[in-house]
């Protein structure tokens, strides 16, 4: 019989994606965007943080949490080979899966303790907001760098060329923004976020993405992302 089990998160994670739109599809594609693991009541004592430092990158075991009613199916159609050709969901990161869990490697940037309780922050996440933590590790060189056969997804993605509006440039230089604010929207949209069938058709569609409190308009023009506009909300 197989031995089911209950866990529960150690703490969420605080994250400029407030919804799954645009959210890199790997961590570390955009280096700038960072994230607080606010750890909860029982898993915050500083002690369990002690040392964390002398590492710089950990591994996130997190949950898919904003599909947890979305069910999974055995095949599913990744991205990367154009959103058409089905693949086994154990040969994909697909976010529909089995138990709904996920892993990323991401960047320590700090501990920080407020009132005897241990928060993390980390950076290059490919996270939503509100995303349920169940554990944190130290990533290890030794043992977890391999020179490793990657199936359809050998090189990271091709990035496209990101340009500022007037109007854009003006509200970034206008407004008080979270540090980092125009490289994190040129790291996410140099990705190019839409669907994959998308892009390969003329697409004169504004795009929103809601990034910390901002709204972030852009198009694709001749190949390239265009931030047309910034608004608060
Ligand atoms: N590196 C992880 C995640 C890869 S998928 C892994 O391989 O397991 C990354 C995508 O997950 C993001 O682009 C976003 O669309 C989606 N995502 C991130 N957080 C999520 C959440 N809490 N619930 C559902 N989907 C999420």
């Amino acid at each position: 019989m197989l031995n089911k089990t209950t866990i529960e998160p150690i703490g969420v994670l605080c994250s400029p994606f407030k919804q799954k739109f645009s959210i890199p599809r790997q961590p570390r594609l955009a280096p700038a965007a960072r994230g607080i693991i606010k750890l909860s009541d029982g898993y915050n004592s500083p002690d369990m943080v002690r040392d964390l430092e002398t590492f710089s990158h950990l591994w996130l075991v997190f949950g898919f949490h904003e599909n947890s009613d979305k069910g999974w199916q055995p095949l599913v159609r990744p991205p990367r080979l154009g959103g058409n050709k089905k693949t086994g969901v154990l040969a994909t990161r697909s976010t529909f899966r089995p138990n709904g869990l996920g892993l990323s490697a991401v960047k320590f940037e700090r501990v920080i303790i407020k009132d005897n309780m241990a928060s993390i922050e980390v950076s290059g996440i490919d996270l939503l907001d509100g995303t349920p933590v169940y554990d944190v590790k130290p990533y290890i060189s030794y043992c977890d760098v391999i020179d490793a056969e990657c199936g359809f997804a050998p090189d990271a993605p091709q990035l496209k060329t990101v340009n500022f509006s007037e109007l854009a440039v003006s509200f970034l230089n206008q407004h008080d923004v979270p540090n980092e604010f125009e490289v994190l929207i040129e790291q996410i949209l140099a990705q190019d976020p839409r669907p994959a069938y998308k892009q390969q058709k003329t697409d004169d569609k504004v795009y929103r993405v809601e990034l910390y409190n901002f709204d972030v308009h852009w198009q694709v023009i001749d190949d390239c992302i265009l931030v047309t506009n910034i608004h608060p909300i």
